[in-house]
């Protein structure tokens, strides 16, 4: 048996075809590793009448360590995300996203080392919902009024947003941890306290308790409100180090994030609970290019890089990021996205498979 048996989802859209160029760089590494493939997602509907298998699950479960492509959601209709379950079912609570920049890129900044820590399991992520005239929404808009929390309008679709002291203490301790074990210096919660006094106010009260568990640890604690968050992220992304956040800001300054080293082919991701790490891009399944050998597979290969280093195969990771930022610096063989914000023009790029070529070559 490999030394690593690691659950592969190759999801859909431009998944299966990034799936395929980082498990040949891994594989070019030399790592004694096994795919276990299973699929989730709208193709498997049909046969096990659900978008996420009790198998893929399991599969999960006996590997302890997972890696996947991205996998559409539709959109107001349809199944609730099985990237959203998927992170719910194993109890992956946190979201982890670094972000930093790479010569190459083009990316509007040169100075970007943060990493974005999201709390994967409530706030408006929870998919708690009640539908517009649904008897369950009448209901609720009853309870607010009965008990004088306001008036909500009767053709209101409604979304809870649960924050619970559990969570946040184990989010934010992830984050402390996390910035002891990697040499960074400061955690910043970022919240909306100011105006949800009880759903934010709570993250930001319980965050400053365990900033004062780690007062000795040389982190520095500090919290900031989103908006501002958002301004000063684009001013001066060298400021920032670890940001923790809830569940929908942290998705959002992902993306923003991303955008600050080189778009979204660019950002790498992954998915920790106390047993069991879920590796994957924070991009999704770019329909439009699925099926074209377009799509950037970097953030996909930056993910393995997070998996190899989980799997304590740091050698292979340090030579894997090390041959992707050669080939990037190089600039001859990136695909479209790179090319383009570096030139203004996709001319002369390469495809996926070309480029996961180029980077294999300079392991
Ligand atoms: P998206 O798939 O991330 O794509 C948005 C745009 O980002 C693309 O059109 C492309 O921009 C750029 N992009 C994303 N990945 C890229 C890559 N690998 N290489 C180069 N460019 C890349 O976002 P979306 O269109 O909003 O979402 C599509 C589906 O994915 C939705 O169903 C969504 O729910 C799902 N999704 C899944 C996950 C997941 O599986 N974890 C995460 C997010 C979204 P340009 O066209 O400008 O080049």
């Amino acid at each position: 048996m490999a030394k690593h048996v690691v659950t592969l989802i190759s999801g859909d859209g431009i998944g299966p075809e990034i799936t395929k160029a980082m498990t040949r760089v891994v594989e070019a590494t030399g790592v004694d590793i096994e795919w276990e493939s299973v699929e989730a997602g709208a193709d498997v509907m049909e046969k096990y009448g659900t978008p996420l298998p009790q198998h893929v699950l399991d599969s999960v479960r006996k590997n302890k360590v997972a890696i996947k492509g991205p996998i559409t959601t539709p959109i107001g209709t349809g199944f609730r995300s099985v990237n959203v379950a998927l992170r719910k079912e194993l109890d992956l609570y946190t979201c982890l996203r670094p972000s930093f920049s790479i010569p190459g890129t083009g990316a509007r900044y040169d100075n970007v080392d943060l990493v974005i820590v999201r709390e994967n399991t409530e706030d408006l992520y929870a998919g708690i919902e009640f539908e517009e005239g649904s008897k369950g929404a009448e209901e609720l808009i009853k309870f607010v009024a009965d008990h004088g929390a306001g008036i909500i309008r009767p053709d209101s679709g409604i979304s809870l947003k649960p924050i619970s002291v559990t969570c946040t203490r184990r989010i934010v301790k992830f984050a402390f941890d996390y910035a002891i074990a990697n040499g960074r210096k400061k955690v910043t919660a970022v919240h909306k306290a100011n105006i949800l006094k009880y759903s934010d106010g709570l993250f930001l009260k319980v965050a400053r308790e365990v900033a004062e568990e780690y007062a000795d640890s040389g982190i520095e604690f500090e919290d900031y409100i989103i908006d501002a968050t958002c301004m000063q992220l684009v001013l001066h992304p060298e400021w920032w180090d670890v940001l923790v956040l809830p569940n929908l800001y942290g998705d959002i300054l992902s993306d923003l994030a991303a955008g600050l080293i080189g778009g979204l082919g660019m950002a790498p991701g992954a998915n920790i609970g106390a047993d069991y790490a879920v590796f994957e891009p924070v991009h999704g399944s770019a329909p439009k290019y699925a099926g074209k050998d377009m799509a950037n597979p970097t953030a996909l290969i930056l993910s393995a890089v997070l998996m190899l280093n989980h799997l304590g195969e740091r050698e292979a990771a340090d030579r894997v990021l090390a041959a992707v930022k050669t080939v990037l610096a190089e600039g001859e063989k990136v695909t479209y996205d790179i090319k383009r914000t570096n030139t203004g023009s996709t001319e002369g790029c390469v495809g996926t498979q070309t480029y996961a070529d180029a980077v294999i070559e300079k392991l």
